[in-house]
């Protein structure tokens, strides 16, 4: 599986995606915005660009889909409850669906609602393990639910499914903001020395080389997934008494979700 990640530079600071097989050079954009980049890198790399997967319905997801199917003809898949709210869309899938590129290339999708309620991952399970998040999970973060959305369900998607992820299961998120997720990891868990050193490390990085991330990775420092670590546990407990001392694993990532808006 050849994964191609590319930066859109816009001010959302999106991340769009080729996904090839090797044999045969057949690709697949994910939330390719910037139709144009996508397009470019494909004919850069000698690929043929054959479906479109819109992570979800929001524009900054789905806005390169025309460019893209003028272009190639691809056909556009997203989940089948974003059917109607998709320009373009061809193709519903739901959890357990697969969608295959060339030969060689096989994506598993994850019904992932939080961010939105019609939001697909897709999962690797051939030669490299790796999750294509969309805006459910960012290096170091998770996703916003102001558009559609609703807190409980992103929190049953990380709990039941994202949390099941092995431990090198690489992570190639909608968009690029590592760092200010890590400043909120520090501001949650000042101690944290895995995310004090990745923030020394990584502050100067060129978006357009970025770091991508694995799973191990992300338990140490998305604090999203580390809602039993006691230092997160005893902040959240000075500043909100009536949670108590032992609070459960939901009531933290509502609480954490809900700062991180006003952060
Ligand atoms: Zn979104
Ligand atoms: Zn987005």
């Amino acid at each position: 599986m050849l994964v191609e990640q590319i930066w859109t530079g816009n001010a959302y600071r999106n991340f769009n995606y080729l996904v090839a097989c090797p044999e045969t050079g057949d690709a697949l954009a994910i939330d390719p915005l910037d139709f144009r980049k996508c397009l470019a890198a494909a004919a850069e790399r000698g690929w043929n660009i054959t479906k479109v997967l819109n992570t979800h319905e929001h524009g900054d997801h789905t806005g390169g889909n025309k460019g893209i199917v003028s272009a190639t003809r691809a056909t556009v898949i997203a989940h089948h409850n974003a059917a109607g709210r998709i320009p373009g869309m061809t193709e519903g899938v739901g959890a357990g669906d697969v969608i295959r590129i060339g030969k060689t290339v096989e994506l598993q999708c994850l019904d992932t609602p939080g961010h939105t309620m019609s939001h697909i991952c897709l999962l690797s399970k051939t030669d490299i393990p790796a999750l294509f998040s969309g805006d459910t999970l960012f290096n170091a973060g998770a996703g916003n639910c102001h558009n559609g959305g609703h807190p409980e369900e992103l929190f049953e998607t990380f709990e039941q499914q994202l949390e099941q992820l092995g431990d090198d299961t690489l992570i190639y998120p909608g968009h690029e903001y590592l760092m200010n997720n890590l400043a909120f990891t520090l501001d949650r868990e000042p101690d944290n020395s895995v995310a004090q050193q990745m923030i020394h490390d990584y502050e100067n990085q060129d978006p357009a080389n970025a770091l991508v991330t694995t799973m191990a990775q992300e338990r140490e420092i998305n604090t999203f997934f580390r809602l039993r670590s006691p230092g997160v546990i005893a902040r959240l407990a000075e500043q909100f008494p009536e949670m108590g001392d032992n609070p459960d694993a939901r009531a933290v990532f509502l609480k954490l979700r809900e700062l991180r808006n006003s952060w």
